[in-house]
């Protein structure tokens, strides 16, 4: 009863190599009741019930009247829809695996779908779950010090532009860890970009596209001087805060000082939320201003954005850490209070991330890619001479981009989850 079928596989050698998979046969027939149609479907002499709404299986009904099929979306006219919509018949078709529905409005509209996109879609927690982990956004590894070394992956920048499947790796490794190095980059300034233009486009921000971080007098941010450069994360004055930071470093320090402090803010986050929960109910509802006042090409900016330091979903889970002691207004409207209370849960997080943090000095030809809404990150002080000036290129990316390349080459190449349309 097994029926095989051959599949061309790619390997993480780039090799074709030819997989054999087998299915066992499906048997699967249907029924409704008040409510739901209800698909029994054998495998493997198991029965699994799965049940679909009717109100969803007509609003996701697949003819070229409800669905416009070059651009997958839906086109059914919502403004006619019957919430209490029906089936007059039901029937599953075994050989040609498709449920179809007759349904009870005027015109008895008629709805085919196929097995397998009803099973990809049934509505098992645990099914849900598998969407969410596998396909939606890859789970994240949080990392303290002791796991950074298994954290940080190295990627080749020739293979990243030339070969999909690195380009998949790269961001598989980057969107669970957080951090990822690309090395091989030659010491031009276009590089970043052909990295960004691989995955989307670059993050414009009010400081230009590509910045040059370089030590510079007069400057309008603190990034540009040579001192110390305390811990923070860029620009939390953005609602649409740039997600992703690559620097390219074109030129080092060879003085003492220039090493990258680096901090999971996730894992700090976890941490206080654990073993510190007051001053973790602090970080992640006390409203800061986060700004930035300044003029750059000669247009003026005052930039504004409300938001705690540790930000959460409404499921409590992590999406953001804004973190600057420069880029912190002293405007602080929260009720008096609260103030002293708010600066001593500051003053633990800062002890928490340098505990953790780890020192890296980037090497040139090489660009250190990190998640601007996790990582936090830091430079030490260092002494530029006239023949060894720090020269670093960096260039914001968007994790809207990121995810989206990430899944259209999921679907290419991850063989645990396949995206059914
Ligand atoms: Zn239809």
């Amino acid at each position: 009863m097994f029926r095989y079928v051959l599949k061309n596989y790619m390997n993480n050698n780039n090799n074709r190599v030819l997989i054999i998979r087998h299915f066992s046969s499906v048997n699967a027939n249907a029924n409704f009741n008040d409510k739901t149609i209800e698909l029994h479907i054998t495998k493997n002499n198991t029965t699994t019930k799965h049940s679909f709404p009717f109100v969803w299986l007509r609003d996701n009904c697949k003819c070229d009247a409800c669905l416009h099929k070059a651009s997958s979306s839906r086109i059914i006219n919502w403004e006619q829809f019957d919430l209490n919509v029906k089936p007059k018949s039901v029937e599953y078709h075994n050989e040609r695996k498709i449920l179809k529905i007759k349904w009870n409005d005027k015109d008895e509209h008629i709805s085919e779908f196929s097995y397998e996109w009803l099973e990809a879609r049934n509505f098992s927690k645990s099914n849900r779950e598998e969407y969410l982990k596998k396909f939606y956004c890859l789970p994240k590894k949080l990392w303290g010090k002791n796991e950074y070394s298994s954290a940080m992956e190295y990627f080749d920048f020739t293979k990243i532009l030339e070969s999909d499947l690195e380009l998949y790796k790269w961001l598989k490794s980057f969107s669970i860890n957080g951090i990822a190095t690309i090395t091989g980059v030659s010491s031009t300034e276009n590089e970043v970009r052909k990295i960004a233009d691989r995955v989307g486009f670059i993050r414009k921000t009010h400081y230009g596209e590509e910045f040059m971080v370089k030590a510079k007098d007069n400057t309008s941010n603190v990034a540009y001087l040579s001192s110390n450069l305390q811990m923070h994360t860029d620009l939390p004055y953005y609602e649409y805060v740039p997600g992703v930071n690559l620097l390219h470093c074109l030129v080092q320090s060879k003085s003492d000082g220039a090493q990258n402090l680096l901090v999971d803010g996730f894992y700090i986050a976890e941490k206080l939320r654990k073993e510190y929960p007051k001053e973790f109910k602090l970080l992640t509802t006390v409203l800061i201003d986060w700004s930035d006042i300044g003029q750059e090409d000669e247009k003026s900016f005052h930039s504004i954005y409300r938001a705690p330091m540790i930000c959460t979903d409404y499921d409590g889970r992590l999406t953001r850490i804004n973190h600057s002691i420069p880029q912190r207004d002293s405007f602080f409207a929260v009720p008096i209070e609260e103030v002293q209370e708010w600066y001593k849960a500051l003053s633990l997080f800062i002890k928490l991330i340098y505990d953790e943090a780890i020192e890296l000095k980037t090497k040139e030809g090489t660009i250190l890619c990190f998640d601007n809404r996790r990582a936090v990150h830091g430079r030490k002080q260092y002494i530029d001479t006239d023949d060894n000036c720090r020269h670093i290129i960096g260039a914001y990316l968007d994790w809207d981009e990121i995810y989206s390349k990430l899944r259209v080459l999921q679907k290419k190449y991850d063989e645990n989850f396949k995206y059914v349309i």
